[in-house]
């Protein structure tokens, strides 16, 4: 097969301000561009024809990672190695930084954004399950304000967002609650490389004082690259809400999830040996986010 390897002609603007990128939004064909890791191929491919890019990379007011009250902001333009790297982030929610740990190599996670990786929309992106299992939301700014969506009603479908003409993506906000733990495991055909299959987990343990067994209070759980619509695996997720935390309840999640998933055979495998991933990873995943909600207060 024969591919273009150069981008059509397109229009540049490097945006000076929110309000500034959100006004060279409102004309048609307009995309952002931030890291250009997934942007650029992809016009190079001709797969993206844009008459214009707004360069939001000199927007430092959209790069920050803060917990603030309840919640952990993350500015849409953080960069992958700025969430591998947050303390913050990593101390709440080390299911960011098992899974930026296994997003693609140095070079990608050093420019890659947060926000690019959730606007791609690609089923293999693995901050798009982890954001869905530990229940975020998505902050869409637009010359009239801001407009917030759960991240699992964010992603229309490959490729596909809610962002509409003259908004952009400007926050992600994920709830912190005690009691929580939360993992993400991941297998690859070699180191860098998009997953064959993933699973996060962010689970909210309650009881286990005195005679009061301890249950599980909620559950998220996303799923990378296998089909699941939203990346969400939701009848796992309800299995798991009232049940102690331990390997037959984990095994019986990771059964359902295998079950209500819709993985596609490619390259990187057969359907049946991506259901077989879906099932252990998750009972993984489970079992690392159980063991650190127990270590937390
Ligand atoms: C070699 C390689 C390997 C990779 N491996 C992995 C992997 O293993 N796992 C994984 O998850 N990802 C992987 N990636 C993808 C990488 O994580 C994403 O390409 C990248 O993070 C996307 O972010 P970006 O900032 O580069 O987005 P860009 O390429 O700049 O933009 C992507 C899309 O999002 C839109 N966009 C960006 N920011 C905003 C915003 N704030 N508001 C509205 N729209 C916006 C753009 O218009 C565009 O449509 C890989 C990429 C490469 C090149």
């Amino acid at each position: 097969m024969h591919y273009m390897q150069v981008p059509s002609q397109v229009e540049y603007e490097r945006a000076t301000s929110v309000e500034h990128a959100l006004s060279l939004l409102s004309r048609p064909d307009t995309r952002v561009v931030a890291g250009g890791h997934s942007l650029i191929p992809m016009m190079k491919l001709r797969l993206a024809q844009p008459e214009m890019l707004v360069d939001i990379n000199g927007l430092a007011e959209l790069a920050y990672i803060k917990l603030d009250g309840d919640q952990l902001r993350i500015g849409a333009l953080a960069r992958h190695a700025d969430l591998l790297n947050s303390a913050v982030a990593g101390e709440r929610f080390p299911i960011f930084h098992d899974a930026e740990r296994v997003v693609a190599d140095p070079i990608v996670r050093l420019w890659g954004t947060v926000g690019g990786s959730l606007c791609q929309a690609d089923p293999s992106e693995d901050l798009s399950a982890a954001f869905a299992a530990a229940r975020a939301t998505a902050v869409i700014r637009g010359q009239d304000g801001d407009r917030m969506v759960p991240v699992r009603e964010f992603h229309l479908g490959p490729y596909e967002t809610v962002i509409g003409r003259g908004e952009l993506l400007a926050e992600v906000r994920v709830p912190v609650r005690p009691g929580t733990g939360s993992a993400y495991e991941k297998v690859a055909r070699r180191v860098g490389d998009w997953s064959v299959a993933a699973v996060g987990a962010v689970l909210c343990l309650s009881g286990g004082l005195g005679r009061n067994p301890q249950v599980i209070e909620s559950a998220g759980l996303g799923l990378t690259a296998v089909g699941a619509e939203h990346f969400v695996a939701a009848e796992a997720e309800a299995f798991l809400v009232g049940q102690p935390p331990g390997e037959d309840s984990f095994a019986a999640a990771g059964a359902i999830a295998a079950e209500h998933c819709h993985p596609v055979a490619d390259q990187r495998g057969p359907e049946d040996y991506k259901r077989h991933l879906v099932a252990e990873l998750t009972a993984r995943a489970l079992r690392r986010a159980a063991d650190r909600a127990r270590l937390k207060p």
